[in-house]
């Protein structure tokens, strides 16, 4: 049974407090509609994240909308209960953190499943958020309700109009909301603290190896020119782009064939650049088309600047 005092709505929001979730609360205020704004708690954001999420919920209640923080076992705890970093397509952090709990809590206030579910995600975001449907009938993972996206065909320049509206300057990164996502690409990186980092390697030498011996890390090689381990991956994350060299010990750890083959190609063709003394100027623009190239081809693989998660429930 709903608690008798839990305010009514016709909608849900779930929020990460980012650009894009503001932007949807705006839009909503503006086509005199309220709702539940629903922030999940992965226990991984960045510190201070928080207190933004704090500042978002009393500029939604101000506007009759009704906050709700909903909480997780957090990421630490997960990973280290699962003995196992979360991957693309077996992205459990998902699943655990928001997707699970959000249900449980949908379940509670909204048993005949009458709410609509919205994201504030848009198909300008990226190449995999190009065809996001702006209804789905029954979302699997909204509990069967329907989902709705109002902002699918939002430019920047007219989500950013929203967030001025609002009072909110647009933050120049994603959400902070998992500190960094396990799909984290190099300008996400960058934004992390030596403390931080310190933590993630702590957190990956406790959870030791598989049983075939690799070490248990957070990202994967593959993805990082086979950067192996959190430490070695920030080394990657701030060279110069194209600078990076794969350590022998990171290359043993490329396991993805895909992935593997980019990567070896494009070391060679690095390492065939640097050794060549000649002076043939055709030959060595050859060598540097190649070495743009393989880089063109695993900047594709890495996917910078794509959004990192499609659940519909993280808002990044
Ligand atoms: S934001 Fe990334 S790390 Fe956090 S729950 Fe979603 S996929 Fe997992």
């Amino acid at each position: 049974m709903p608690n008798p005092d839990t305010p009514t709505h016709d909608y849900v929001i779930f929020s990460s407090g980012g650009n894009d979730s503001i932007a949807l609360v705006q839009w909503m205020i503006e086509n005199k509609h309220t709702a539940f704004v629903v922030y999940s708690d992965t226990g991984w954001a960045q510190p201070g994240w928080l207190d933004r999420v704090a500042r978002v919920e009393a500029w939604c209640s101000s506007h009759g909308f009704t906050p709700v923080r909903i909480g997780s076992m957090g990421l630490p705890a997960l990973v280290q209960i699962k003995k196992a970093w979360p991957r693309n397509g077996l992205q459990f952090c998902t699943s655990a953190l928001k997707i699970e709990p959000g249900k449980a809590w949908l379940a509670e206030v909204d048993p005949d499943a009458e709410l609509t579910c919205c994201v504030g995600v848009r198909r300008a975001e990226s190449a995999r958020r190009s065809t996001w449907p702006e209804h789905v009938e029954e979302s699997g993972k909204h509990g069967g309700r329907s989902l709705w996206s109002p902002l699918v065909r939002h430019t920047d320049e007219e989500r950013d109009a929203l967030l001025a509206r609002a009072g909110f300057e647009p933050l120049p990164h994603r959400s902070q909301e998992c500190y960094p996502c396990i799909n984290a690409n190099r300008a996400d990186l960058r934004l992390l603290t030596p403390e931080r980092v310190d933590e993630i390697e702590a957190l990956e030498q406790g959870m030791g190896h598989t049983s075939k011996g690799k070490p248990r890390t957070m990202f994967r090689p593959y993805r990082h020119r086979g950067a192996q381990g959190v430490r070695e991956v920030m080394r990657w994350a701030t060279a110069e782009r194209g600078r990076y060299r794969m350590s022998d010990e990171g290359a043993a750890g490329v396991r993805d064939t895909e992935g593997r083959i980019a990567v070896v190609a494009h070391a060679q063709a690095v390492a065939a650049l640097a050794a060549y003394e000649g002076t043939d100027e055709a030959e060595r623009a050859g060598l540097v088309a190649a070495v743009e190239v393989l880089e063109a081809q695993l900047a594709e693989m890495l996917e910078d600047g794509a959004s990192t998660c499609d659940s519909g429930m993280c808002g990044i």
